[in-house]
């Protein structure tokens, strides 16, 4: 016995005629489907040979990783740590790096920077807040992750901030490295969102002013 399962031809029509608009649609504003698309494939998005053995490679699952398809490598794109400061002082002001560099150059960040490859976070502030500061410093509690991108461009990295509070040990502060200005700020001073480095610092600072009333 054979079952035939017809579409009346009116909904064919209609159906054709809705997947050309799709299509149309699509092909018009494929650019900016691709402009939405290629930020989450930030890292292995110019990655065109292999590291270790210079075969051709082709990013896999939407540019999440690459397989060598030569010599077996392979890579997970992911997100890079930092690990960063809300340093105070004892009038509860908090301690603003202006950056020295790109990107966001001139604007307040505060101090920190990327985890060295095996290095604890912690271990990691402490190096940083020395190295744009001249201070040591302690971790007093963990306050906030934030996943971001470093900087607007369309492949800017993407980043794992992780934020702790901190006090200050010892040492008068000093810029350093990427900072070329320190400033305390009070709760009802620190500067507005556009004159803030990355949004992740934003959204920590401002939680904290919350936090902070
Ligand atoms: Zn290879």
């Amino acid at each position: 016995m054979r079952v035939v399962v017809t579409r009346a031809p009116h909904r064919v029509l209609v159906a054709d005629a809705l997947g050309c608009l799709l299509l149309l649609f699509l092909g018009r504003f494929r650019l900016l489907v691709h402009a939405r698309i290629l930020p989450d494939m930030a890292e292995l998005e110019s990655w065109k040979h292999c590291p270790r053995c210079g075969a051709g490679l082709e990013p896999l699952g939407g540019g999440a990783r690459v397989e060598c398809p030569q010599c077996g490598f392979h890579y997970y794109a992911s997100s890079k740590p930092t690990a960063s400061g809300l340093l105070l002082d004892g009038g509860g002001r908090i301690l603003l790096a202006r950056r020295a560099r790109e990107p966001d150059q001139g604007k307040w960040d505060l101090p920190g920077g990327f985890l060295n490859e095996g290095e604890d976070p912690r271990d990691a502030l402490r190096r940083e807040l020395t190295e744009e500061t001249s201070l040591d410093v302690e971790l007093l509690e963990f306050f906030d992750v934030v996943v971001d991108r470093y900087g607007d461009a369309d492949d800017a990295q993407w980043t794992l901030n992780l934020y702790w509070t901190c006090r200050v040990v010892s040492g008068t502060p000093t810029p350093a490295d990427d900072v070329d200005e320190l400033r305390w700020f009070a709760r009802d001073e620190l500067p507005p969102a556009g004159e803030l480095a990355f949004h992740n610092n934003v959204k920590v600072i401002s939680r904290w002013r919350d936090e902070h009333p």
